[in-house]
C-alpha cells in the first residue's frame, strides 16, 4: 500500500489544563475522503486547527505526504498542500468577492497559477463570478460559503480540511456542499469532513472515525458507521 497522504500520530492537545486531544492517531489515503463525527465539544475542530497549525499539539506527529509538518506555522502547511474550509465560513466583509479569491492565491504555487484557477472556480460557482465586484459580506450564507470553498481552491490545495460546511445553511444549500465536496473528489482532491449532518457525510465518504472526549472510539469504511449500533443511536437518532 501506498505511504497515506495524511498522517496522524498519537496527538495530545491542551488548553491550559483542558485536554482536548488524547491520543489521536489517523490516516488519510490519497483520494479518499474520511469523516470525523462526534459530539459538540468531542474535539472535532481542534483536530483539524492541530493539523492546520494553528493550536500547537503538546505531543504527537502530523505528517504530510511523508513530510512531518508537526507546529508548522498555518502559511507553511498552506504551501504544502493543505486547505482549510473553516467553520463560520470567515470570509473578509469589506473586500470584494474577488478580492477574497485573490486572498487565497498566496503559496508561490497558487500565484503562478492564479488565472486558471480563479477561471476554474467561476465555472464550479457562476453566482461568484456574477457577484466578483460584490463585497463579500453582503453575500448570502450560501454564497459565502461557495466563496471560502472557492478561496481555498485558488490555492491549490492536494488535501482540503472541511469544517461543519453546511452549518446554518438551508436544506438545498446543504445538498449543494456536499455534491460540491464530492465532485472536488472526483476531481481529484482528498477531503477531510467533519459535519454535524453525521448521515450525509458517512454516504460520501470512503472512512470515517468516531471521536468521543478528544479519543478515536471507532472507525472504519462510511457504509459500515452507518450500519454500527453505536453510531446510529448516538448519531443518528436511530
Ligand atoms: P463542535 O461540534 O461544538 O464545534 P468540536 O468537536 O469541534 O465541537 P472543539 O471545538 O474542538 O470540539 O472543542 C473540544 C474541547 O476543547 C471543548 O471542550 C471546548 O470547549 C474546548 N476548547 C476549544 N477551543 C478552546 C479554546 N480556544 N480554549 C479553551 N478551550 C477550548
Amino acid at each position: 500500500m501506498s505511504a497515506p497522504l495524511l498522517q496522524v500520530e498519537t496527538l495530545d492537545l491542551y488548553y491550559g489544563d483542558a485536554q482536548a486531544l488524547a491520543g489521536v492517531s489517523l490516516e488519510i489515503a490519497e483520494g479518499e475522503i474520511v469523516a470525523i463525527v462526534g459530539a459538540n465539544g468531542a474535539g472535532k475542530s481542534s483536530l483539524i486547527r492541530s493539523i492546520h497549525g494553528i493550536e500547537k499539539p503538546a505531543r504527537g506527529h502530523v505528517r504530510f505526504d511523508g513530510t512531518d509538518i508537526t507546529g508548522w506555522p498555518s502559511w507553511r502547511v498552506c504551501e504544502a498542500g493543505v486547505g482549510h474550509v473553516a467553520e463560520g465560513r470567515q470570509v473578509f466583509p469589506n473586500l470584494s468577492v474577488l478580492e477574497n479569491l485573490e486572498m487565497g492565491a498566496t503559496p508561490k504555487r497558487a500565484r503562478a497559477l492564479e488565472k486558471q484557477t480563479l477561471e476554474r472556480v467561476f465555472s464550479m460557482f457562476p453566482r461568484l463570478a456574477e457577484r466578483r465586484r460584490q463585497a463579500a459580506g453582503t453575500l448570502s450564507g450560501g454564497e459565502q460559503q461557495m466563496l471560502a470553498i472557492g478561496r481555498c481552491l485558488m490555492g491549490q490545495p492536494r488535501l482540503i480540511m472541511f469544517d461543519e460546511p453546511s452549518l446554518g445553511l438551508a436544506p438545498t444549500i446543504v445538498q449543494e456542499v456536499f455534491r460540491i465536496v464530492r465532485r472536488l473528489n472526483e476531481e481529484g482532491l482528498t477531503i477531510l469532513l467533519v459535519e454535524q449532518n453525521v448521515m450525509a457525510s458517512l454516504r460520501i465518504a470512503h472512512r470515517g472515525y468516531v471521536l468521543e472526549n478528544g479519543r478515536i472510539e471507532l472507525e472504519g469504511p462510511g457504509a459500515d458507521l452507518l450500519t454500527n449500533d453505536r453510531v446510529r443511536q448516538a448519531y443518528l437518532g436511530l
